[in-house]
């Protein structure tokens, strides 16, 4: 058994510091329960002449190969970002036969399976616990404590900025460019939003879970995705009217047609468990056979929040490597899976349009859903916009080809001024 466990940290901004003040704090704990001291030995940085809250400037470096080349660094914990150079510092240290700890979900989504090959030939640990929910335990849980079940279902809120703003638009009434502009402003939002409001970040995560959750691997180009920056403060009066709160979620499904994976606005019914999940929280809802329904909840980033996941990671790699067990838990993607196509996935919908104000409209709206297999569940007409109706429609299940098809021909309507938006109302029945 070794008496210390040396960390080579690359990256010491939120998180890296973070874990450095975590291992510090809860230090004499942690070597009680690896048996032994673990130490941060060295920590590479982009500018080694920037001030650092923290009094650690005799372990800085700037050169990867300090790390690499060094025999006594038995971990190696990824906190930079980013593909490049992340990916290949990743690489050449389980190829160096070091373990590796990240918190990077860009490379894992991206990389994943390469990385694990090369864990595998090394026999090494490679671990990713804050890649998804932050401090949220999650791809433990799926690993290894929901392993004995067939999970059918994923569905999470697993973006903090987008939470963070849709919960400010439905709680004050406010538009998203005024949300935008404060969150960036609080930090909440980065300068260049996209990544959030566009549903990326959230489709790397989704991609993530639902690899490990169906045992096959899941590819972002796999993942349709769908992002905020369409949702309205009306939409949000609408479905606050109907009964719904308006969430981005990550699903994963499997069922007969194969895997279903997706990230979009969706109108959550009011009494899910997803629905009160505010703020910046992050909640994962689960479904699986034995379990049934579980839900993972708490902050899915921030300093130490972060810097918990990544630190267990670091304390269950060190318990293995006290133990000669290394790289027990490695890929689990034993299958190719066949994908559903976004056409053949069903939800109702919420429909939003105008429409000519005047006897008939209706009718023809109606008899142009028909004509596609879609049912009408409720219609409500409340105002007036220019002269024209504004029309809420919700409609039963329906397939999305069905759906865009109908949609398609009601554009063409002389009566139909404008289709203002569309979104996925996630629940079973309405
Ligand atoms: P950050 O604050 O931007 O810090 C990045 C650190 O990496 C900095 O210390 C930077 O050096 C260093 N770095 C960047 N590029 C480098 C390069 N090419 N060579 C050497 N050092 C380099 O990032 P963070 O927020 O801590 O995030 C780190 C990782 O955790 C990311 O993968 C992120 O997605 C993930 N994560 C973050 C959070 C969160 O709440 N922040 C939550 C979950 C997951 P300098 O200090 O010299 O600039």
């Amino acid at each position: 058994m070794k008496k210390k466990i040396n960390i080579g940290l690359l990256g010491l901004g939120t998180v890296g510091t973070g874990v450095v003040k975590l291992l510090h704090a809860n230090g004499q704990s942690i070597a009680q329960k690896v048996g032994a001291a673990i130490e941060v030995k060295k920590i590479m940085v982009r500018n080694a002449n920037k001030p650092r809250s923290i009094a650690v400037d005799h372990l800085i470096t700037t050169d990867f190969d300090d790390i690499l080349n060094d025999p006594e660094i038995d971990i190696v914990v990824e906190l930079m970002g980013g593909e490049t150079p992340a990916k290949d510092y990743m690489l050449r240290a389980l190829q160096a036969g070091k373990q590796v700890v990240t918190a990077n979900k860009d490379v894992m989504a991206k990389y994943g399976r390469e990385l694990f090959a090369a864990a595998e030939a090394k026999q090494v640990d490679l671990m990713f616990e804050a890649s998804v929910g932050g401090g949220i335990p999650i791809i433990r849980p799926l690993k290894q404590c929901l392993a004995g079940n067939k999970i059918t279902e994923i569905m999470g809120i697993i973006n903090g900025t987008t939470n963070y703003m849709l919960t400010k638009m439905t709680n004050e009434f406010l538009d998203f460019d005024d949300v935008l502009k404060e969150a960036q402003a609080k930090g909440y939002a980065e300068a260049d939003p996209t990544a959030d409001v566009g549903g990326f970040d959230a489709a790397r995560k989704i991609a993530i879970l639902a690899s490990i959750a169906f045992g096959a691997r899941v590819s972002l180009d796999d993942v349709s995705v769908e992002g905020i920056t369409r949702i309205s403060k009306d939409d949000i009066e609408y479905a606050s009217e109907l009964g719904y709160i308006i969430k981005l979620l990550a699903i994963a499904k499997e069922d007969e047609r194969g895997i279903d994976v997706r990230v979009h606005p969706a109108f959550v019914p009011g009494n899910h468990p997803l629905a009160s999940v505010n703020d910046v929280f992050n909640a994962i809802y689960i479904k699986g056979d034995a379990i049934g329904e579980a839900m993972f909840y708490g902050r899915g980033a921030g300093e130490m929040p972060t810097a918990s996941a990544v630190v267990g990671d670091i304390i269950d790699v060190s318990r293995n490597i006290q133990h000669g067990l290394t790289s027990r838990i490695l890929c689990t993607c034993f299958d190719q899976k066949n994908f559903c196509p976004i056409e053949k996935t069903e939800s109702p919908y919420y429909i939003r349009m105008l429409v000519e104000d005047k006897p008939g409209v209706f009718a023809a709206i109606a008899s142009a859903f028909a004509e596609q297999q879609v049912s009408l569940h409720s219609v409500i007409q409340r105002r007036k916009i220019n002269k024209c109706a504004e029309v809420v429609l919700i409609t039963y299940r329906v397939t999305d080809a069905h759906l865009r098809s109908a949609i398609s021909m009601i554009k063409e309507l002389s009566v139909v001024s404008k289709i203002q938006s569309i979104v996925r109302v996630e629940a079973e029945e309405i």
